[in-house]
């Protein structure tokens, strides 16, 4: 059989924080109660989430963008890279974002390259105890090779 590609996940982390604005407090108080775990981790934010959680914590943040600015999809292209390996994204399912598009597009990466995601305080609970936070992880990726493979039979490179 076929391998599947994997993806490893060192014990140390690559943990995107992303917050919207009513749910920052939400995840403020969060992270507040996982200090301890959240430090031995690198963390990355969009800019007003990450600004809030280096007050927060005292520790520095790669911090990116403002979401509305371009914060999302750039987290989203750390994932494709294999840069951010974990999201803690409390979006707000009760108000519309200016940038809609690029909080799915998020979502959908996350999804795309399997990586853990949560929406909520719940499943980010559940998600940082985990025994498999302090150890490393394989993720498992889809194949890709006929999806980049797909056009290179009708479109063959020029004969020298
Ligand atoms: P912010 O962006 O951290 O800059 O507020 C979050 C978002 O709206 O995606």
């Amino acid at each position: 059989m076929k391998k599947r590609p994997i993806a490893q996940m060192h014990i140390r982390k690559n943990i995107a924080l992303v917050a919207h604005d009513h749910k920052k407090d939400d995840l403020l108080e969060w992270v507040r109660f996982n200090r301890d775990t959240l430090t031995q981790h690198n963390l990355y934010a969009t800019g007003t989430t990450g600004w809030l959680l280096e007050q927060e914590l005292g520790i520095s943040i790669t911090r990116l963008k403002s979401g509305p600015l371009g914060g999302d999809q750039q987290i989203g292209a750390k994932i494709a890279e294999g840069e951010i390996d974990f999201l803690i994204f409390f979006w707000d399912p009760l108000e519309a974002q200016p940038h809609d598009p690029d909080v799915k597009a998020l979502l959908r990466i996350a999804v795309v390259w399997n990586i853990p995601i949560a929406s909520n305080r719940a499943t980010a609970d559940f998600l940082i105890s985990s025994t498999l936070m302090s150890r490393p992880y394989e993720r498992l990726l889809t194949d890709f090779e006929e999806y980049r493979q797909r056009l290179k039979n009708r479109y063959p490179p020029p004969k020298s």
